[in-house]
């Protein structure tokens, strides 16, 4: 259990963030939300949580591609709920193209989101995490953290990157009773890869299906999709007593994707 814990969990008004949010929750944490969407919908998953789990539970709609906004959200955590334990890096956003056709403004957009964020915000929680000497720093990577794909430049580059910052973070804290893991999931059917399964859909003119069945087979031995309670369920592992020595990990959660 983390009875009386403290979690920031980016991006967490959907898909995977949502469901670690939930699972932190149920396991006592106290949480602060974070991410996009419709004001009155996010209003009623933050207060159906808090009273499902009897937590505190808060919102804040910073926009993590702004560091200002970054160290405004760590602030108003430690001011409402009373520190920070717990950062899970999560808020993420995908661009599909050819190196050459790649969008500049997305490209910045891709490596603020992805990458750039979870630096700000490993910034301004690590003092609160080290003022208690336990902390836990968990950044939502990819497979795409680990081996790439073409039309991905932006994601694969800031996912890598985010691999790399996840060691830096692990070395730098490994004697102050922090620790932090990268957790590289493959396909995993959220609105991210809704989109993607789409877009695919429209550009082959065929079936929403039949899109939804090839992206596994390119990728995946295993012709499933992992799904936001099973990254919870590694996320709550990590952040236990078990993995308390485990720090610097890229750890695949991804149908055997990177196993090939
Ligand atoms: P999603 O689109 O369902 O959720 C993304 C979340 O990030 C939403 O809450 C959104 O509001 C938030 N967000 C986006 N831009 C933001 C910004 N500027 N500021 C604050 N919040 C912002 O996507 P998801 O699939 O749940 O992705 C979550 C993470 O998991 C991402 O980092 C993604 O790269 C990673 N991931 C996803 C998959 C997959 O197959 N879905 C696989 C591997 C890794």
């Amino acid at each position: 259990m983390l009875q009386g814990k403290v979690a920031i969990v980016t991006g967490s008004t959907s898909g995977i963030g949502h469901g670690i949010a939930a699972v932190l929750a149920a396991q006592g944490c106290d949480v602060m939300l974070n991410g996009f969407g419709d004001p009155s919908a996010i209003e009623s998953q933050r207060a159906s949580l808090a009273r499902q789990h009897s937590v505190r539970v808060a919102y804040s709609a910073a926009d993590m591609t702004k560091p200002g906004d970054i160290r405004q959200l760590a602030a108003a955590t430690a001011a409402q709920l009373g520190g920070i334990d717990i950062l899970v890096n999560n808020a993420g956003i995908q661009h599909v193209a050819k190196v050459a056709d790649f969008s500049e403004e997305r490209w910045d957009a891709v490596i603020a989101v992805n990458l750039s964020a979870a630096f700000h915000a490993a910034k301004a929680a690590l003092p609160h995490m080290i003022a208690k000497g336990w902390g836990r720093i968990i950044n939502i990577a990819s497979a795409h953290g680990l081996v790439a794909s073409g039309e991905k430049a932006a994601y694969v580059t800031a996912k890598h990157g985010l691999v790399g910052l996840t060691k830096v973070i692990a070395i730098e804290t490994a004697n102050q009773g922090i620790t932090c893991n990268a957790i590289c999931p493959g396909w995993v059917l959220t609105d991210l890869v809704k989109r993607q399964i789409e877009a695919r859909a429209a550009a082959q003119g065929i079936p929403y299906e039949q899109a939804h069945d090839d992206l596994l087979r390119e990728k995946q031995p295993m012709l499933q999709y992992t799904t936001p309670e099973k990254i919870a369920g590694l996320a709550i592992f990590l952040c236990g007593e078990a993995a308390s020595t485990m720090t610097g990990a890229a750890l695949s959660i991804d149908g055997g994707w990177t196993a090939q």
